[in-house]
Order: C-alpha cells, then structure tokens, then sequence
C-alpha cells in the first residue's frame, strides 16, 4: 500500500517538475526594437487597393482581365523602388513575380498573397464593400483581411527598406496571384517557372494562421499560430441502388436507406485521431500556460497520447480536425418525388485529410463502412500537403519576427486546415509556412468571406512592422 503511495507521489513530482521546466523554456523575456513605418501610407495604399473589385471566377474568360491588370499596374506604381529594384514577370493568368536580388541565390525567400477576392452580396454591407473608407476606426472593404493587407505589408516594408539601401542577404521573391480563391493556374506557374529555373526556395511563406484568442482551453493569452502544413480535401460521392416503384409497397431499406445507414456508419466509426506533428508543436507550446491537471498532461506526452485522442473530440472543433481526418456528410439526393421509390440515390461528403492517410486509402476504409449496394469514389481529390519544419532556419526566422511583432503572444505551429495557394510550393520547398501576419478576434475573423470585411486602421502598421523585421533577416 506505501509502497504505491509512494511510486504515486514520486510520478507526480516528476509530472510537476516538468511541467516546470516547460515554462522555465518558453517565458524567457522577449526583446522587441521598435521598427518604423509609414502607418499613412500604408492604409492610403490599402485603400486604394481595396477601389479595385478583383474578384476571380472558376471560369478566367468571365474575369475582368482589364481590372486585374488595371490594379497590377497600380501596384507596381505605388511601390516605385520596389518596381525599379525588382526582376519582374507575370505568369500563369495573374501571378506577379518580383525578385529582389540578394548577396546568395544559395536559400531565397518567397513571400506571397493573393490579390483576387470572392464576391459580395452588396445589399447585405453597411458600406459599399469595394469603398476603400474608414468608418469607426476600420478602413472597410473586400480584401482588407484576406488578403490585401499582407500584400501591402510585404510592399511597405520592402518599399522603405530598398529606399535605405538594404540589399537581403539572398534572392527574395514576391509572389501574389490573382486566382487562388478559385484554385486558379497562376501560383502552380509560378512552381514551374522556379521548378524550370533550378530555384529552390529555403522559406515560403502564405497567408494562414493569425495570432487568435481564446482557441485553446484555459489559455488566456494570445497564441500566434503558424501553419506548418495543410490538409487535403475531397469531395466523395456515394451511390446507392435498390428496386424502384411505388412508395406504397417499399422494401425493407430504399436506396436513400442505405446511403443514411452508411452516412452513420462513418460518423459512428470516425478516422482515428492521432498526435499530429502540429498538434504536439501547439500542445508544447501552449502546455506551460494551461492551468495544472492539463499542465501536467501536456507536459508529459509520451505518456498521456492515449488520452489525449480519446479526448480529442472534446477539445474543440479546431483541434479535433488537427487530429483526424474528418469527414462531412453535406449533400443528399433521393427520387424526385415523395411517391416515388429512389433507383438510385446519391449523397456527399466533404473530407479533410491527414497526409498521412492518402486518398485512396481513406477511399478505401470509406467504402468498408458502406452498407449493401452502396459505393463510393471521389469527385475532386487534393492529398495534404507535407509538414514544415519546426527547428530550421527558416521557422526561426518566421518565429523571432512574429515573437517580436506581437510580444504578448505564445508563437505556436499549427495545422492548416483551409487551404491556400502555397500548397503548390512544398513541391519545390520545405519549409512552407502559413500566417496572415495579423491579431484577429474571433469576430474579426468571421468576416473573413463574410458581409461587412474590415480591418482596425491600427492593425494596418503592424502587418508592415512585421514583414519589415522578417525581411531583415531574408
Ligand atoms: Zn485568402
């Protein structure tokens, strides 16, 4: 009986003091050098941008090509030494391509964005949404989060930097695309022409993580989470047959029987959830500040992984995705009429995988849940994307300048699971990461895509101060 108390005790004090030595590791004080910015021109800049309704299309011949050129040309013309220091091409349908030259070509840099939109319903905004204005302490408009304002901070900075004569220590190139909400041609031409060119890029880095609020349970500061990979989507439609009829004298399961009898097979018997890289990067981190109990759980992985992915689903939707691959039952189609017995029925689901389940593995267990006479086979298919690094060069680079841009916040890796035009680079690059170099509430964050986007005028700067000791360091 001691003698338990007693091994008891002593694994406690060993779960304490690591727990300890965790905190001791990530709360070190943090320097932060002011950096200068040119806080009015940067929202006067944006503004402008904003003017430009560049919204994309599936369908490039029903894109407005003279608009979209209309607003390169004014970007090019805003941001005179950039335009005058860079190699410049466009490629694919939109991309614009920038190379600053540096000392080396040995570990280049490439910074992105995208400058096309999704559309409006311009009835439901409370200023028009292509206005460019600053009400309440917001500059207001499509664009302004997702994601014109990490272009204009990406050209800022540059911009004052390059007037000071600063030459980066390697080739840097600026990368932004007009076609990435409609997974457009352009950022895969770019892959290409780098591919073509024998350029390896050391560091990319996207739009994605923010520094957010509230995500994590009992954590009360800020977390700056960084992408270090995206999921893969697809869509997978299932088929089921049975005989047809009148609906007076049914069998026993119609064909929209099975598809729901199969649809809650695969909610009753989800993917297992695993301790993704990402997600023990974020527990890591995050760990020293969650209050004791979960403390000491998240100190000691190794040994609580178990419980962890059982508890998975109880941890928020967020985090759960990071731990599965998850699938959503969101479309469903029967006979045409009420009277009649369905011959075929045909249902969807959206899922998100982990890279490490390929599509047709994840096909595969899919159909093993499926009842009599039903199938399954994917309609669109995007595998996820490798994991970047976490203890490289690049990431620490990517790590200091958010540390030192927002020094409240714990700097966290992540797992993406949106997807953004970057994806296409892990094809010639390692190191992808993904932050929209912003604080976003979760009100805030919900505008994105959404009526009424806009951002706080005082954010504006702070998107340019970041990208400014970030190029410091390229
Ligand atoms: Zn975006």
């Amino acid at each position: 009986m001691f003698y338990i108390l007693g091994v008891l005790a002593a694994m406690l004090a060993v779960l304490l003091y690591r727990a300890a030595a965790f905190k001791a590791k990530y709360t070190g004080p943090r320097r932060s050098e002011p950096v200068k910015v040119n806080r009015e021109r940067a929202q006067e800049n944006l503004a402008t941008l904003i003017r430009f309704a560049t919204v994309s299309d599936a369908d490039y011949d029903k894109t407005d090509k003279a608009l979209f050129a209309a607003y390169r040309a004014k970007l090019k013309e805003l941001y005179p030494n950039v335009t005058a220091r860079a190699e410049y091409r466009e490629l694919g349908n939109t991309a614009m391509l920038f190379k600053i030259k540096g000392r080396s070509d040995a570990a280049p840099t490439v910074l992105m964005s995208h400058y096309d939109v999704v559309p409006v319903v311009e009835e439901r905004w409370e200023h028009p949404p292509f206005c460019g204005e600053v009400h309440d302490g917001c500059l207001w408009g499509r664009g302004t989060l997702d994601t014109k304002i990490t272009m204009v901070g990406i050209m800022e900075s540059l911009e004052d930097l390059l007037a000071g004569g600063f030459v980066p220590e390697n080739d840097l190139y600026l990368s932004f695309g007009g076609d990435e909400e409609v997974a457009g041609i352009s950022a895969p031409a770019v892959v290409d022409w780098m591919e073509e060119n024998g350029i390896s890029p050391a560091l990319v880095l996207d739009e994605g993580g923010a520094v957010v609020d509230g995500v994590f349970p009992g954590v009360d500061k800020p977390i700056a989470v960084i992408g270090i990979g995206e999921k893969g989507m697809c869509e997978v439609e299932f088929t089921a047959t049975s005989t047809g009829g009148h609906s007076s004298t049914p069998p026993v399961h119609t064909s929209l029987g099975k598809l729901a009898q199969t649809i809650v097979n695969i909610e009753n018997h989800p993917f297992k959830a695993q301790v993704t890289a990402p997600v023990e990067g974020l527990l890591k981190k995050v760990g020293p500040y969650t209050p004791f109990p979960l403390r000491a759980v998240l100190a000691n992985l190794w040994l609580f992984r178990g419980v962890l992915c059982a508890l998975s689903q109880k941890l928020g939707g967020e985090i759960n995705a990071m731990m599965r691959t998850t699938t959503a039952a969101t479309m469903a189609q029967g006979a045409k009429q009420a009277n009649v017995l369905p011959n075929v029925s045909t249902a969807k689901i959206n899922m998100r995988l982990l890279n490490n389940v390929t599509a047709d593995q994840a096909l595969q267990y899919l159909q093993s849940q499926c009842a009599e006479d039903v199938t399954c086979r994917y309609t669109i298919c995007r595998e996820a994307s490798p994991y970047a690094s976490t203890d490289s060069d690049a990431w620490c680079k990517v790590e200091k300048a958010v540390g030192d841009t927002w020094t409240d916040a714990i700097v966290s890796p992540y797992l993406m699971i949106a997807g953004s035009d970057s994806r296409h680079f892990s094809r010639i690059c390692r190191d992808v990461y993904k932050f929209s170099a912003m604080a976003l509430t979760k009100e805030e964050r919900g505008l994105i895509h959404n009526d009424n986007e806009r951002i706080p005028v005082e954010k504006i700067g702070t998107t340019v101060e970041f990208f400014r000791r970030l190029i410091e360091m390229l």
